[in-house]
């Protein structure tokens, strides 16, 4: 359920691997609310902070299969082809990732056992008492139909939850009489962005406070700075208040030591020796973090105050918040979710629905007291995703994997492999 990024992500892993197409004649029914495969990222005016590279590599593996061989060629897979080793503006990877798509959803045609549901809403997920999944869905102006598979996956994208999160001790961002809020969502998208620029022309000398930490909030400063009202912004006007300093990426040690950046063993990833490979922060965010620290062969940043958040009272804090003239929440994503139901028809508390990780490391959908279920996974945003060293993720890291890439390579692998031992373990069953 869901055709963005992550829920192409274990067909794609399956694609690298020449499996795609027996997985299709297995059967999969893939239910998308749009018309299209591909998901949201063309809705932001920013750029990718992966490197075009990365969205190219599934086109070039061994197994893809020659259904497929088509988008090599593509001219859109050209001009990303031209960001092999620089950061592609989001709605060419949005274009990029409807190409995939479409050609995916092709696919589909040409295997009977399997459908694709566009412009169809998954509602609900009922685990029946034999094991399988009965999943809800409607079409548009269609009554509501039932799907019934061994497994399923939940793929819808993010959420934002910094409505619930403590400001300060005591003090929730909700509770604050707020001037103008754009969460980063709202921020980084087209609209978002001209309604930013219009907000800082009638500033005058009132702050714009960020909220968080890591990639979501440099990405914000980056993109505030990059608005034409920004050129007026005093020094210190744009202000970051974070928990704790940014983890950085830098391709190797030598480069990590040459920018003067601190790191520790814990940092380097053990597949790859990158530092900071899963946490740190990337693209233009990276580019705005080295100027406002300072970074050799930079222009220095002073419109950029970076701020800890703990050394604000709550009544501090609420004064920063209501005079600021912008405020933008950027405290990161969880799974959305959707009813899921026991075959007691008892709705479930998942994880996920009180902003815990939706999943464990099989990719199972958590409940909230921390029970997997069997044959429901979950992947894309928020997931909550934790990856294992042997995924190429620095030790210290303790955040959630949040990446095309990872969802058509180590997380799609996970998903694939426990469904077809979940099907395995049907057919010895019937066997039997
Ligand atoms: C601003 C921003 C920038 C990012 N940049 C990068 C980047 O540079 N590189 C990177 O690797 N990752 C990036 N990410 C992280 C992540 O990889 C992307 O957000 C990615 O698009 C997530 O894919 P998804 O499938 O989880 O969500 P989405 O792209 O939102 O797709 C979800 C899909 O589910 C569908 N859907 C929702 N509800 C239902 C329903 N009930 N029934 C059926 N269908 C439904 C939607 O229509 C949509 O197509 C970024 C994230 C953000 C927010």
């Amino acid at each position: 359920m869901g055709g963005g990024p992550g829920g192409l992500g274990p067909l794609l892993w399956a694609a690298q691997h020449g499996r795609f197409e027996a997985w299709l004649d297995q059967g999969i029914a893939l239910v998308e609310r749009s018309g299209r495969l591909g998901g949201t990222l063309g809705q932001y005016g920013i750029n990718s902070d992966s490197l075009g590279g990365s969205y190219l590599e599934c086109l070039a593996s061994a197994g893809w299969p020659t259904a497929l061989q088509h988008l090599r060629h593509d001219p859109v897979t050209l001009e990303m082809e031209r960001y092999q080793k620089s950061y592609p503006p989001l709605p060419l990877v949005n274009r990029y990732m409807g190409l995939v798509g479409l050609a995916v959803a092709e696919m589909f045609t040409g295997h009977p056992t399997s459908a694709l549901h566009l412009h169809t809403t998954a509602q609900s997920v009922h685990l029946c008492e034999d094991g399988r999944v009965a999943v809800v869905v409607h079409g548009q102006n269609e009554r509501p139909r039932t799907l019934v598979a061994r497994s399923a996956v939940v793929a819808l994208g993010g959420r934002q939850h910094w409505r619930d999160e403590l400001a300060a001790p005591g003090l929730k961002f909700v509770d604050c009489a707020m001037r103008q809020l754009l969460s980063s969502n709202e921020l980084l998208t087209h609209d978002g962005l001209a309604q930013a620029n219009e907000i800082i022309g009638d500033a005058g000398d009132r702050s714009i406070v960020i909220v968080g930490g890591a990639h979501s909030a440099y990405a914000a400063a980056w993109a505030l700075l990059q608005l034409p009202a920004a050129a007026s912004l005093k020094d210190g006007q744009i202000v970051i208040l974070q928990r704790r300093p940014p983890r950085i990426f830098y391709p190797d040690r030598a480069t990590a030591t040459a920018d003067d950046y601190p790191f520790e063993e814990g940092d380097i990833c053990v597949r790859t020796q990158r530092v900071n490979r899963m946490g740190g922060i990337r693209g233009h965010g990276r580019d705005i973090w080295r100027q406002i620290a300072r970074k050799p062969n930079v222009q220095p940043e002073s419109r950029v105050a970076v701020l800890t958040l703990q050394d604000f009272s709550a009544t501090q804090l609420r004064v920063a918040l209501e005079e600021a003239a912008l405020v933008v929440p950027c405290l990161g994503y969880r799974s959305a979710t959707m009813p899921i139901f026991d075959p007691a028809g008892q709705r479930l508390t998942l994880k996920a629905d009180i902003n815990g990780d939706a999943v464990d490391g099989d990719c199972r959908l958590l409940t909230a007291d921390g029970t997997p279920l069997p044959n429901v996974f979950g992947i894309g945003l928020g997931s909550g995703f934790r990856p294992t060293q042997a995924m190429g993720c620095e030790p210290n890291f303790r955040g959630q994997a949040n990446s095309l890439w990872m969802y058509q390579n180590d997380i799609g692998a996970v998903i694939y492999r426990e469904i077809q031992l979940l099907a395995e373990e049907r057919q010895t069953a019937v066997a039997a």
